[in-house]
């Protein structure tokens, strides 16, 4: 039996993005892993309540995530993560492979709070409580330390 994974909904190309962009993570192992079946794939900030196309937000101090006009949106934010984790107990996941910056799926690095495209050292919403929670968070950048990990894995 493989090994599910939490991947973010955009990396499968669908339109949930914040700015409709349509942005797919190619890769023949995702094309491999999702005919196995193994993705259990969400958008936390669509799963929170918020629309498609939105406005940009980011972190600020105090957790709080503020789009850029000033609307506090943490409620939706907290929410989408907080289902993103009831997903992973559902499916038994212990691995994510999430969009790498966002302020909800990033797991290095995510945009300061300032709108000025600076990044800073932080992880997003959802892979914060996953982490905590002991779920391995990857993005797009580390890719092949997940595909290590699950091969190990395989033959254990
Ligand atoms: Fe992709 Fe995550 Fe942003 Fe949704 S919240 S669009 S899954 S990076």
């Amino acid at each position: 039996m493989f090994d599910k994974i939490l991947i973010s909904r955009c990396f499968l190309g669908e339109n949930v993005r914040y700015n409709s962009e349509i942005m797919p993570l190619k890769h023949q192992l995702l094309t491999l892993w999702q005919r196995q079946n193994r993705f259990v794939a969400i958008c936390p900030e669509v799963f929170g309540g918020l629309p498609v196309p939105r406005e940009a937000a980011e972190q600020q101090l105090h957790n709080k995530i503020i789009t850029i006009s000033g609307k506090d949106v943490s409620v939706q934010f907290n929410l989408g993560a907080k289902q993103a984790l009831t997903l992973c107990r559902q499916h038994n996941i212990r691995f994510a492979l999430l969009k790498e910056s966002s302020p909800s799926c990033g797991s290095t690095l995510i945009y300061d709070g300032s709108f000025t495209n600076k990044k800073i050292v932080g992880q997003g919403v959802t892979t914060k409580l996953l982490t905590q929670e002991g779920i391995s968070v990857f993005s797009e950048n580390n890719f092949e330390e997940l595909v290590n990990l699950l091969d190990k894995n395989n033959k254990d």
